[in-house]
């Protein structure tokens, strides 16, 4: 099947290199030696055909496909490092006397040649590495049968393989000023659930947003510029300079129409879960208000805080009243810039602090700020998880949890994408309506 000329979309086209590329080529990639400077030219010409699908530059760096908190695809290079590994561990803890002896001449063999390595000596010492460590670790426990040890190392070697390759990765990025800045993301993110799960059922184009613009790769002015295309980065709505930061967060014409808009997707997508976790249980004592026009959902009102618990003019984006326990959360929800989240919790806790403590010393109310933020990128950290998981008052939080965090970034990332192809018409044409994750 001809994948590269088939008409489907290239997030698609992804998904069957993952699901069937992969698996057809391990068979073949197993039973040949190839020389690690063939091996390269390989996965070079795979990952141009990625690159294309997911309409990255040619020259751009391929790290964000392989990378286990990118995309998360293995390249050709590593397959065939992990099954000579796998064949390796085999051998080692399976093997008989003459295929060990084989091994160790083609180990002698590879290690006196300069040119032409075919990858044994590097997986011999990984797989070595790691039967070392197995060792160690379960001195106790001399029960396994060879078949157990021989699955647990193989599984020791590919975590080992992947995580080595994940630094390597890192590292060459820290090195490219604009590409690189997408491991920063990382930083926050090492949770269970990964960014890529907020990319299914997107449209048509979200996809390749993400992607590109995790790496900074995409046809805003300030990249314009940089390639020679255009000589002004001069922003189409504001005369500012326009970068992603500013399409997607900074711009000040788009803060009263698009921004708002993206807010109140995310803000709606949060509000209703939250009154679905609290719906199914028995008490009735909890009263979700949001800052939302009632027509969009309800409970939607523009006075959150109750005027009989303390008159004020602040409105919290969504107010949790427990008259049980006579608690009051105030949550507050930011769509920033990935690397601005930390900022926008702390002017946000900030903003609201004076009315907590209003709230704890002026009424029967114990009052919490809970600030929750989404990176408009799709990005949630880990941070926000915890918080998010405080606010689930259900049991099987982590599923719960799991799923709303998906839902809370496709909504941020789908909205973005939305104001950044907007991002150099003067005119928003308004969405009807509010963006609905799926
Ligand atoms: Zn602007």
């Amino acid at each position: 099947m001809n994948v590269d000329a088939s008409p489907v979309r290239g997030e698609y086209k992804c998904e069957i290199y993952r699901v069937y590329v992969q698996g057809a080529i391990r068979y073949l990639l197993t039973v040949h030696d190839v020389t690690r400077t063939h091996l390269r030219e390989l996965s070079h010409c795979v990952t141009q055909y990625l690159k294309r699908w997911t309409n990255m530059k040619k020259s751009s760096d391929p790290g964000i496909l392989y990378h286990s908190h990118g995309l998360g695809l293995t390249s050709v290079e590593q397959i065939y490092m992990q099954q000579h590994a796998n064949v390796i561990a085999t051998v080692l803890t399976a093997g008989d006397a003459s295929v060990k002896n084989a091994l160790e001449a083609k180990v002698e063999r590879e290690s006196s040649l300069s040119r032409k390595s075919t990858g044994t000596l590097e997986c011999h010492t990984v797989v070595e590495q790691s039967l070392a460590i197995l060792s160690n670790e379960e001195s106790q426990d001399n029960h396994e049968t060879p078949a157990q040890t021989k699955k647990k190392l193989c599984q020791t070697v590919k975590a080992r393989m992947q995580k080595e390759y994940d630094c390597k990765v890192e590292e060459h990025c820290s090195t490219l000023t604009v590409q690189g800045r997408w491991t920063e993301l990382l930083e926050a993110e090492r949770s269970d659930t990964s960014w890529r799960s907020s990319l299914s059922n997107a449209p048509r184009g979200v996809f390749e947003f993400a992607l590109n613009g995790m790496a900074n790769w995409l046809p805003t002015r300030d990249n314009l510029v940089r390639w020679g295309k255009l000589l002004s980065t001069k922003c189409p709505l504001c005369k500012g300079h326009q970068s992603l930061r500013h399409v997607l967060n900074a711009c000040p014409v788009a803060l009263t129409d698009r921004y708002t808009w993206r807010h109140n997707s995310v803000l709606k997508e949060l509000v209703t879960t939250l009154q679905r976790w609290h719906s199914t249980l028995e008490t009735s004592a909890v009263t979700i208000r949001c800052d939302l026009s009632p027509d969009v959902i309800e409970g939607g009102t523009h006075t959150t805080v109750p005027p009989d618990i303390l008159p004020t003019s602040l409105v919290p984006d969504i107010t949790v009243q427990n008259t049980a326990e006579q608690k009051l959360t105030l949550i507050e929800l930011t769509v920033p810039f990935e690397q601005n989240a930390q900022a926008a919790e702390d002017r946000k806790l900030a903003k609201y602090e004076h009315l907590k403590e209003e709230l704890n010393s002026h009424s029967d109310y114990s009052a919490t700020v809970v600030t929750i933020e989404v990176g408009s990128r799709g990005w949630v950290n880990s941070d926000n998880v915890k918080k998010l998981k405080s606010l689930c008052p259900v049991r099987k939080k982590d599923s719960e949890v799991r799923e709303l965090k998906r839902r809370l970034g496709h909504c941020a990332l789908c909205t973005s994408y939305a104001i950044y192809c907007a991002r150099n018409n003067p005119v928003w044409e308004s969405p009807s309506g509010l963006f609905s994750s799926r």
